[in-house]
């Protein structure tokens, strides 16, 4: 079974992303989990329809101690199981411990069993913050594959490489590596070249440039992946594209940050070649 976590600065579209592609494993045959962490528990609505889905906490403090594996996840779009740690209350607890301790409690109840026949684990990690929540799921070798969506955009790319220095930071004790950055594109000038340099930089791939397009939104309207809400649509047909990448990814690293000066003159270098 692959655990992978999606990372990438706040807004920048993880949750759009790692729900839209799964929906493009799904497809390919296979067996998938999300986990989400976030207060909003966005990360599973439009696999489940937007049915309205409680978050771990909520059922723990329903349930008490006696909780089964399907209090705490649901099926969704083509089998998908989802599950919504809830993550932090505002300035209170910090965003790595909610899902943690979903991923232990999963563990616990036999979700990770070879007779459940996951093929993935999708860990979508709120924020871009270097705190110790942030790095939870990497430190303690919960997720083992990173990706980490950034456009071409400043402060994503600057986001990216912060990420980039904890994977590095962890990669020495554990086994986490990166698997690639995957561009949602913001439209910026020369945005597929410049991110395609930087993961040159970083000692990784950009594993695949997902365009933006309104179809995001109209799917998103009705509580639904591209994929689902109109398979025949170009977007959909890209996030096949991205799912195929990923299923078929082989490039595993321990990234090489970027100095920031460095990193500003690739921008400039980028954004001064019009
Ligand atoms: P995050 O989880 O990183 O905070 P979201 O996945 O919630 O970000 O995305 C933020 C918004 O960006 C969503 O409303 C989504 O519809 C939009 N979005 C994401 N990717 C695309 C895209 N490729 N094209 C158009 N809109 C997008
Ligand atoms: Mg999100």
């Amino acid at each position: 079974m692959r655990k992978v976590a999606i990372y990438g600065k706040g807004g920048i579209g993880k949750s759009t992303t790692t729900q839209n592609t799964v929906a493009g494993l799904v497809e390919l045959g296979r067996q998938v989990m999300v986990v989400g962490c976030d207060p909003k528990a966005d990360s599973t609505r439009l696999l489940l329809g937007g049915l309205a889905q409680k978050s771990e906490p909520e059922t723990l403090r329903e349930e008490g101690e006696d909780v089964e594996l399907e209090d705490i996840r649901k099926k969704g779009y083509g089998g998908t199981w989802c599950v919504e740690s809830g993550g932090p209350e505002p300035g209170v607890g910090c965003a790595g411990r909610g899902i943690i301790t979903s991923i232990n409690m999963l563990e616990s109840l036999g979700a990770y069993e070879e007779s459940e026949g996951l093929d993935y684990a999708f860990y979508d990690v709120l924020g871009d913050v270097v705190c110790g929540g942030f790095a939870m799921p990497i430190r303690d070798g919960k997720a083992e594959e990173i990706y980490i969506v950034c456009s071409g955009e400043m402060m994503a790319m600057y986001a990216a490489n912060n990420i980039s220095k904890g994977i590095t930071k962890f990669a020495q004790s554990g086994n986490v590596r990166l698997g690639g950055l995957i561009c949602n594109s913001r439209k910026v000038d020369n945005e597929k070249e410049m991110i395609e340099k930087f993961a040159a930089k970083l000692g990784t791939q950009m594993i695949y440039f997902v365009p933006r397009d309104n179809d995001v939104q109209r799917a998103e309207i009705n509580r639904q992946t591209v994929i689902e809400w109109k398979p025949d649509a170009k977007q959909a047909d890209e996030y096949r594209g991205l799912a195929k990448a990923i299923d078929e990814n082989d490039m595993f690293v321990v990234p090489k940050p970027m100095e920031i000066e460095e990193l500003e003159n690739l921008l400039m270098d980028f954004g001064l070649m019009n």
